[in-house]
């Protein structure tokens, strides 16, 4: 059984307002199709189609705040409840305690010690494996738990043969923000593509988005919806390539942004998962963020 999750940074499930709310706004047939029909919003519900299970899942763990990514995403990787282990939201990195609980155990870690494989399949640009080698920058939650499971960081090179994606989907920002000409780019629909068969070299792949957290900090409603239209390419991508018999795709988020674009700020929203595969329904019992690592766990080890 193998297991991809896709992961994408600030997105929630908010209010459907077309003007506030960029999934209101954009033509997002694949993702609407995930959801049985529904619009992307905070009145989307619980459904299960015949190629996905959409779950509104919360990412507050009922604890007061924001939530944030450091804890979020921990919840994510450990299946603890993070953010009430540590009285708090906290992020975007991780704090001592956040990293502490992230190092005693995660999915990486669960996956690698059962004699199976595991990746991150973004790559990164030189100047991240730089200034994270000399301790100059902490990693994320979802870093720190590769990491301590020994993986390694894929680069340049990984992006320049294909066995790794560049975590903007398409490998675009490597020319327009690194300034490289020669590097690879493709299309969104090709990236989805492109990460089902990355996937399939292991047991449990993990990918991560955040471009969308980065636009609902800073962006515009046109970016947001034109952001939400390539996440919906990818998506199509993903459907096309995956073979619902072999495994699981999920994708979910630490926390609510980029659905209210009126404000530059997480939100308490409820954030969408969605499961692809013929074993979904196993993941009926989500409620909340730490509710998906242990049946993940579930289907990586315990699942021929
Ligand atoms: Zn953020």
């Amino acid at each position: 059984m193998r297991v991809l999750l896709i992961f994408v940074d600030g997105v929630g499930l908010g209010e459907p307002h077309p003007t506030h709310n960029p999934f209101c706004a954009a033509d997002l047939p694949t993702l609407t199709a995930l959801a049985g029909g529904q619009v992307w919003t905070q009145d989307a519900t619980h459904q299960q189609s015949e190629r996905a299970l959409f779950i509104p899942t919360d990412a507050t763990f009922n604890v007061a705040g924001r939530p944030q990514s450091g804890t979020g995403q921990a919840a994510i990787v450990t299946g603890r409840n993070v953010p009430r282990i540590i009285g708090g939201h906290y992020g975007p990195k991780p704090d001592e305690a956040t990293r502490a609980i992230i190092r005693e155990g995660n999915l990486f870690i669960d996956t690698v010690n059962a004699g199976k494989s595991a990746a991150l399949l973004e790559a990164y640009p030189p100047a991240w494996h730089h200034v994270i080698r000399r301790g100059k920058r902490l990693p994320s939650s979802y870093q720190l738990a590769a990491g301590s499971a020994g993986l390694r960081f894929f680069g340049e090179d990984d992006l320049r043969a294909g066995r790794a994606l560049s975590g903007d989907w398409t490998g675009a920002g490597w020319h327009s923000e690194l300034g490289y000409e020669d590097t690879p780019i493709i299309t969104p629909y090709e990236a989805g593509q492109k990460l089902v068969a990355l996937a399939r070299e292991y047991d449990f792949a993990f990918f991560s988005h955040w471009l969308t957290d980065v636009v609902g900090h800073r962006g515009t409603l046109p970016q947001a919806v034109d952001l939400l239209v390539k996440l919906d390419a990818v998506m199509c991508g993903v459907l096309d390539a995956w073979d619902d018999t072999q495994g699981v795709v999920i994708l979910t988020s630490d926390h609510g942004n980029i659905e209210a674009i009126n404000h530059k700020n997480h939100t308490r929203n409820a954030v969408p998962t969605v499961v692809i595969g013929a074993e979904k329904s196993r993941f009926e019992r989500v409620r909340d963020l730490s509710d998906i690592a242990p049946v993940i766990r579930d289907l990586l080890l315990h699942d021929q």
